[in-house]
């Protein structure tokens, strides 16, 4: 797959300092005086640059807060005024962003649920036509990277060039202990597919928690990602929505604090040092590769054996001797099970594949 989207880096359209963009707030705007209370609070924490607050909440049921509608875009314009705050809001249909445009909120997001359904999309994409704004897209619930990259590219063509990928995790049956499955390999891949994209990551909904919050953001700084959308409330247990997961100003500005900004790259020793373990890293997947190789070798020759012979593909005796054997040799020597497991499940099912490939062919 490939794609060819016309964006803007985020420093074309905001000022960073080299620190990765930070954005906050509640969930949910809930009433006036808190909402410009906790705004107040977050402008004074370093590196804040863009303040979040839902006003149009998608509820999973419909007995839930659904937000306060047009009336928290008066209160973002007070914060505006009284802070040096971007602020960013939650768009899921055309009025929703005809409002905001009308209010001066300075960049919309949308969000997972959005995402997932490409007519809201494309309705979305034709209201922005000739619009200047930037515009954050959460990852869609399921994990479907094209779905996510076809919302950039109805959005790049109505001529958005001010985007942003946000990775707030993904739907898992058992996402535990994450709230949404992290699946860190979506977005890395999304940066491989469009590398000009700037990709940032909301830990707030992959956690579900406040425990997990700070591990995450800095897994999604090691990982490159430029910048962190984190839920902030004065009195989280009393937030009406994500009251697991939201933190107080205080807690934030620690978390903020901790991060470690690591570099892309080293000085000239850490770079030869590391050139010099990546080629021990390329010999060693050139052997992997060759192992392999030999390995489906075998597989193909056991498998024309067994049908001239007229036997069964799958063993399943020898299939649970294998795993067995292998873990336990994999325990000695240190290595995750889990990991080595998952490894050899994809081994048996190529070897199965190519037994029905010979088992199939004509003679
Ligand atoms: C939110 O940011 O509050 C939100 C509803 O997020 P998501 O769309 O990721 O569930
Ligand atoms: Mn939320």
């Amino acid at each position: 797959m490939s794609t060819n989207l016309d964006i803007l880096p985020l420093n074309n359209w905001i000022e960073t300092d080299g620190f990765p963009l930070v954005i906050c707030g509640p969930c949910s705007a809930e009433n006036r005086d808190d909402l410009i209370k906790v705004a107040k609070d977050i402008a004074l924490i370093p590196h804040v640059k863009i303040f979040r607050a839902g006003i149009w909440k998608p509820r999973t049921r419909p007995d839930g807060f659904e937000g306060v509608g047009n009336i928290g875009l008066q209160w973002l314009k007070e914060i505006k005024s009284q802070t040096n705050l971007l602020t960013t809001v939650e768009v899921a249909n055309p009025s929703h962003i005809e409002q905001c445009l009308a209010n001066d909120v300075d960049v919309l997001w949308i969000g997972a649920r959005t995402v997932g359904n490409p007519f809201s999309m494309q309705e979305i994409a034709e209201t922005l036509k000739g619009v200047d704004i930037p515009v954050m897209i959460k990852n869609p619930l399921n994990a479907d990277l094209k779905l996510w990259i076809g919302a950039f590219e109805r959005m790049n063509m109505a001529g958005i060039k001010k985007l942003v990928a946000v990775h707030r995790g993904f739907y898992a049956y058992d996402a535990k202990p994450y709230r949404n499955a992290p699946m860190w390999e979506i977005p890395i891949e999304l940066k491989r597919i469009v590398p000009n994209l700037p990709v940032i990551c909301d830990p707030s909904h992959i956690a579900g928690n406040r425990e997990l919050l700070s591990l995450i953001s800095q897994k999604a700084l090691d990982l490159e990602m430029e910048g962190l959308m984190i839920e902030v409330h004065p009195d989280p247990d009393k937030a009406l929505t994500d009251a697991n997961q939201q933190i107080t100003p205080d807690v934030f500005a620690a978390l903020i604090e901790c991060l470690i900004i690591r570099k892309e790259k080293g000085n000239r020793e850490f770079e030869s040092k590391l050139e010099e373990l990546r080629a021990v890293i390329d010999g060693i997947d050139d052997e992997l590769v060759r192992i392999l190789k030999k390995r489906m070798q075998v597989v193909s020759e056991i498998g024309k054996y067994k049908k001239a012979n007229n036997v069964t593909i799958l063993q399943l005796r020898r299939w649970n001797d294998i795993i067995n054997d292998r873990m336990k040799k994999a325990d000695k020597m240190g290595l995750n099970k889990d990991f080595l497991e998952s490894i050899l499940m994809l081994i048996h099912d190529e070897s199965i594949q190519i037994q029905t490939d010979i088992f199939n062919k004509e003679e």
